[in-house]
């Protein structure tokens, strides 16, 4: 192929290379509820649904190995795909794991990423039911497929929010982004010189919220004990500003959002002021936190509405695919999606 021809993937980015691979699927079968799109796929299979989802971590583009401890990485890997499920409403139920190893591994190396992974399996009351092993020449990759199941009456889609819903928030934000920052910079000193040994202790918090996500699914639980079923939902693997455009994108409506709102622990606050980071800037476009975005009616805001375990971080709006934060100066921006890039 000459290079006039030939179109550079990060011209698209990720969410555009997704839509453009996928411009030609057909779906043949009615109970396929819903395709491509959501962070699962939907199957009818008589009184509920069931939800699939999968999503692939690769060394060196999702984790490094020199700060990532084996158990974590195959917990990790569990949990984000249980997040997926979570985000539908849904309770997880299954889970594959592929592997693709280097000879660089012991078995006991792998021994390590399956206690994580049994760990989380045990924890998310999930089964471990197949998957795939093989080689690999540049690194490690673990794939997970995840199903779960939800009555076809609580299924939440990122398409279902309305004007007046209230956006709501299961927990803190860029935390995972900011222990990232800090694991990278005790890296670079390491890099430099092996005898400084990492200084981790007083980022405990952050660190851990990237190194062992969990999946919100005790939310899932409470949603159901409350009587709420979520207008819309999706997880935040990207960055909230990146959610709430995928949540007005999917529903055709607009949102507004107040910086001021948006849950960001002390910890994540002061180290991002440590490192010159506007302390918005992790929640907003950092990401990995894995904490449910959703949107509910007004009617269902009183029974929330003193619950100390759900953020209010703004409304729903007409205008569609129109996304605003006012800011603690009390100025309207727009948000745009910096998410995280792959490509
Ligand atoms: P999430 O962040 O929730 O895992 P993604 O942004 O990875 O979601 O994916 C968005 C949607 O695109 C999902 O419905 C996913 O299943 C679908 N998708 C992603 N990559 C592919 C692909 N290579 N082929 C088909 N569908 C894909
Ligand atoms: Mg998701």
């Amino acid at each position: 192929m000459s290079d006039k021809n030939r179109t550079e993937i990060d011209q698209m980015g990720e969410f555009g290379l997704i839509d453009h691979i996928t411009r030609d699927v057909k779906i043949h079968h009615s109970n396929t509820v819903k395709g491509i799109g959501d962070d699962a796929a939907v199957i009818d299979c008589g009184d509920d649904y069931m939800v699939v989802s999968t999503d692939m971590l690769l060394e060196g583009i999702h984790f490094d190995l020199s700060f990532m401890p084996l158990q974590h990485l195959g917990y990790k890997a569990i949990a984000v795909n249980v997040s997926d499920i979570a985000a539908m409403n849904a309770l997880p139920e299954q889970v594959t794991v592929s592997i693709a190893v280097t000879n660089r591994f012991s078995v006991e190396a792998i021994d390590m990423i399956y206690q994580g992974i049994n760990a989380a399996c045990k924890n998310y009351n999930v089964d471990l039911v197949g998957g795939d092993t093989t080689s690999s020449r540049s690194g490690l990759v673990i794939s997970v497929t995840a199903t779960g199941r939800v009555a076809k009456d609580k299924i939440a889609y990122r398409s279902g929010a309305k004007k007046d819903d209230i956006i709501c928030m299961s927990g803190d934000v860029g935390a995972a982004y900011m222990g990232l920052q800090v694991l990278l910079r005790e890296k670079k000193v390491f890099e430099a010189d092996p005898n400084m040994q990492p200084k981790l202790d007083d980022y405990e918090y952050i660190v851990g919220r990237q190194l062992r996500p969990e999946a919100r699914t005790d939310f899932i639980h409470d949603f159901r004990e409350l009587g709420i079923v979520p207008t819309s939902m999706i997880d935040v693997s990207d960055g909230v500003a990146s959610e709430i455009l995928h949540l007005c994108k999917a529903s055709n409506v607009g949102a507004v959002i107040y910086e001021q709102k948006i849950p960001v622990d002390q910890r994540t606050f002061d180290t991002a002021h440590e490192f010159n980071i506007p302390s918005v800037t992790p929640g907003l476009n950092g990401g990995e936190d894995y904490e449910l975005l959703f949107t509910i009616s007004q009617d269902d805001f009183k029974k929330v509405e003193k619950n100390p375990n759900i953020y209010f971080i703004g409304y729903v709006d007409e205008e569609p695919n129109s996304a605003r934060m006012v800011t603690v100066g009390e100025q309207i921006v727009p948000l745009s999606a910096q998410g995280f890039k792959h490509f």
